[in-house]
């Protein structure tokens, strides 16, 4: 069985829908389908929280009238019979009643906020399966709130989605096609929770590592993994293939096409993902998998709105238990650190999650002195494989990064990566300079990062 996720640009349009059933059903392989809401419909939903925690009331309805006059207008095209449409206008009209309530609830809290953000996922995959029922398609709906749970700590919980997943495909043996949605879950209180912002790239991931499927595949609508971040950079191509842990450090690092957490249960579970474009079926992708090709310097990606915290030991040299008592600090916080650097006496760590800085830092300076923090930062993460006894790779990137003011330079942490830290203004500067010098044109024209 394979996993396939369609991001919001995929199911964006009644015909894109029409084209996912086309791609879906183009084998007889049985498989999970995880859809992304509508796009746009996710920050609407929000903007309309936004509104309701205000009592802005007007705007409000006005918003909510925009978004309804949009799904009305969806179905008219997506659904072939009358049937279809008044199947697909009951579900509109229900999910945006309940949006209607749930948006009139004061005080309008986070737990509205999470039932609210849910029902983009809730009304895409419903007004899917209600197509493919129209069209006669041997499908079902698993509802993701029945076997998609995270823990207190915000983590998903695999072994409860391997159960109960496992249950309800043993209740439907002869359905080929299981809908769901991608994004959502319970928490441990029974509520509706989210697995964050892109999350639907981690439930399709983690629904794969659960049935271990033979493949997940991310459709979407780009070609692949490309070698650097085609919103900011020209002259990018997709790379054909990733291992894990390459794959890994781009999602994590900033490469917005996989959100940072979706390789890690398909690398626990050695399922291959592969990264497909719903425009562009046809296109090789990228395939993440175990090993890959040898090219030395892979992918660039880039992380904003990092902290770095710059601590000195006050006690001087050989001062052991420090690190420890450091990371202590941050543990207690749950704050995971990205970058490190030290000195015999200092160090220098960088955080993407300011929630708890002030009490890091007041923590922090009972048995340190701190600078200043520098906020606004970047990282950014070159990837590739640089075995310890390949030579130069640092050099290239270095004399790529040689009229940019660089804050920190962690090497050697792993063999597939180089992480720089430079204030924010420069990152474009970087991410650009640095495909000039690390990347050719001829590589693409070689068949390196190209479709067969
Ligand atoms: P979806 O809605 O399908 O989840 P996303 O917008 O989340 O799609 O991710 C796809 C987008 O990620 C692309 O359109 C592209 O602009 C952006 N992106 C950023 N970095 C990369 C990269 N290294 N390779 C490919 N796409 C990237
Ligand atoms: N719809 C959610 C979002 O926009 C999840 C996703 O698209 O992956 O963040
Ligand atoms: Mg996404």
């Amino acid at each position: 069985m394979q996993v396939w996720k369609f991001g919001g640009t995929s199911v964006g349009k009644p015909e894109r829908m029409h084209s996912i059933r086309n791609l879906i059903t183009a084998d007889n392989g049985k498989k999970i389908v995880v859809l992304s809401a509508l796009s746009g419909s996710t920050n609407a939903l929000l903007a309309m929280g936004e509104l309701a925690k205000v009592g802005n009331d007007e705007e409000l309805a006005q918003k909510i009238a925009e978004l309804r006059a949009h799904y009305d207008a969806f179905i008219q095209e997506l659904y072939q019979t009358p049937e279809g449409l008044a199947n697909g206008q009951a579900i509109v009209e229900k999910e945006f009643s309940f949006i209607q309530s749930v948006t009139s609830i004061r005080p309008f809290t986070l737990k509205q906020e999470k039932e609210l953000v849910a029902e983009g996922e809730i009304l895409s995959t419903q007004m899917f399966e209600a197509y493919l029922q129209e069209q006669g398609e041997s499908s079902v709906l698993f509802p993701a709130l029945d076997f998609m749970l995270i823990d207190a700590d915000n983590e998903p919980v695999l072994s409860h989605t391997e159960e109960a997943l496992g249950q309800m495909l043993d209740q439907h043996p002869d359905k080929q096609l299981i809908i769901t949605q991608g994004f959502i879950c319970r928490n441990p209180r029974g509520e509706i929770d989210n697995l964050k912002r892109g999350g639907s790239d981690y439930t399709a991931s983690l629904i794969g590592g659960a049935i271990r499927a033979d493949e997940i595949q991310i459709w979407t609508d780009i070609d692949g993994m490309h070698n650097n971040d085609p919103r900011i950079v020209k002259k990018t191509f997709p790379i054909r293939e990733l291992t894990f842990e390459e794959a890994a450090e781009l999602a994590y690092f900033g490469a917005k096409i996989l959100h940072p957490s979706t390789i890690t249960p398909a690398k626990l579970r050695g399922v291959p993902v592969r990264l497909k474009n719903t425009m562009e079926p046809a296109a090789f992708g990228t395939l993440i998998a175990t090993k890959s090709s040898e090219r030395e310097i892979k992918a660039i990606a880039a992380k904003d709105g990092i902290t770095a915290i710059y601590i000195h030991s006050t006690r001087m040299l050989n001062a052991y238990g420090f690190l420890r008592r450091v990371f202590e600090v941050f543990e207690k916080y749950k704050t995971p650190v990205d970058m490190i650097t030290t000195s015999e006496v200092s160090v220098s760590v960088t955080i993407d999650n300011p929630e708890n800085l002030e009490k890091i830092t007041a923590e922090l300076k009972q048995f340190a002195d701190l600078e200043d923090h520098d906020y606004n930062q970047t990282i950014i993460c070159i990837v590739g494989n640089f075995s310890a006894d390949k030579e130069g790779v640092a050099l290239k990137v270095l004399e790529a990064m040689k009229n940019i003011p660089i804050r920190m330079i962690s090497y050697g942490g792993s063999e597939h990566n180089i992480t720089i830290l430079v204030d924010g203004k420069y990152k474009n500067e970087a991410l650009n300079v640095l495909n000039e010098r690390l990347f050719h044109y001829e590589d693409a024209m070689k068949g390196i990062f190209t479709a067969p």
